[in-house]
């Protein structure tokens, strides 16, 4: 991942810290240790501002508090990972980020069951680590000791509570992908198809987004850019679930081409042109006893016009050529197109060149399944009312 550093592993998920964690890190510390103005909340002082110390000492304080706060949310992401592994989810990092924490999970559990359970788990550490710091505030008030150390732990116990109650709380918001929109997509899809209630919880995500970016713009900017980014990430996670389960259930053989018009690679880059006009295919495969590259129109854009004629396919194509089996799950493959940022595969079935599949044979399958659900919903609406029995 660019633009974070790794920091270490738990649980066997490398934790990376993202440079917008950078940023964020000092204005906590400032906000935690003296910021301009005192507030405190249900008696709860939210800075070390009105201790009767050093300003550095301050400082020190605001320090650790912030590190001890990211700490939580790493345990609030941690949560939600620890109950992913259980369910064969794989995890392949956490990244702290200037919004708190994101995992990247494989793929997500689809029985709402599970969904659910993982969701809340995150924002349910959050609220027993808000709850027993604010039980150990209460605890060491009673003691009623005079020691600025321990009043300074008092409110870093104080800031715990309070920050960790609002994450919590703040995750609950029922604006899909945050957590609360995953609880409210899992309790959809135990009534709907799942896709169904990916674009229900997204849409109801959307309109949280537009509220909390109206709000943001009179009371807090910060509040802008949580709103841009739920509203893209709903539209984004909605999509990926649409081509995810359009592709439900079929392979590539399902969609590739069997019939492949092939190339040698004593061609020319002249013969190739011409015959990408001729059959409206923009790639082929490059067979000499057997397939040795892929050539497509971007590589025949590496040739000036007037060395068409003496330039080999050869001494253009692809060696490298990402080739899949035609068993292969179709949205696994469409997902390796998208990785590589290429627009065919060649299927390739026991060393033999089977086929070759390109992102319009995707789309295309997409598009059915569209067509498919809205024949289906079609189908559903126009029912006979059925017979009411004579009375
Ligand atoms: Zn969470």
């Amino acid at each position: 991942m660019a633009a974070a550093i790794r920091i270490g592993r738990i649980l066997g998920i490398p934790i990376y810290l993202h440079l917008t964690f950078l940023l964020i890190l000092p204005l906590f510390i400032y906000i935690f240790s003296a910021p301009a103005t005192d507030v405190t909340i249900a008696d709860i002082p939210l800075s070390f501002r009105g201790l009767e110390t050093d300003l550095w000492v301050k400082y020190a304080f605001g320090t650790v508090a912030a590190l001890v706060f990211f700490g939580t949310i790493l345990a609030h992401e941690l949560a939600h990972s620890y109950l992913a592994l259980r369910y064969g989810v794989k995890i392949r990092s956490i990244t702290l980020m200037v919004f708190g924490g994101v995992s990247s999970m494989e793929e997500l559990p689809r029985l709402p069951g599970q969904e659910w359970r993982m969701a809340f788990a995150g924002p349910f550490t959050s609220m027993v680590v808000g709850l027993i710091s604010y039980g150990l505030v209460l605890l060491l008030r009673l003691l009623e000791l005079d020691s600025m150390l321990l009043d300074g732990v008092v409110i870093l116990l104080g800031l715990m509570a309070v920050y960790n109650l609002l994450l919590a709380g703040f995750n609950m918001i029922p604006a899909f992908p945050m957590d609360g929109g995953r609880v409210l997509r899992a309790y959809f899809a135990s009534k709907m198809s799942y896709l169904e209630a990916t674009k229900k919880a997204a849409r109801i995500g959307r309109y949280f987004a537009i509220a909390m970016g109206i709000f943001g713009i009179f009371y807090n900017f910060f509040f802008i850019l949580i709103a841009l980014f739920v509203y893209i990430a709903a539209t984004e996670e909605e999509q990926a679930t649409t081509i995810t389960e359009s592709l439900q259930g079929l392979t590539v053989r399902d969609l590739m081409t069997r019939e492949v018009e092939v190339v040698h690679p004593d061609m020319s880059v002249q013969q190739l042109h011409d015959l990408m006009l001729a059959t409206h295919h923009m790639g082929f495969p490059v067979v000499d006893n057997g397939l040795v590259g892929i050539v497509t129109l971007s590589d025949t854009h590496k040739v000036p016009k007037d060395r068409l004629h003496l330039t080999q396919i050869n001494d253009i194509m692809t060696r490298n050529v990402i080739t899949v089996d035609p068993g292969e799950d179709a949205a696994r493959a469409l997902k390796l197109m998208s990785e590589r940022k290429i627009g065919r595969l060649v299927v390739e079935e026991a060393g033999r060149l089977a086929g070759i599949v390109t992102q319009k044979d995707f789309l295309r399958a997409i598009d059915m399944a569209s067509v498919r659900q809205g024949l289906a919903r079609w189908g559903e609406q126009f029912q006979p009312p059925p017979q009411t029995p004579p009375m």
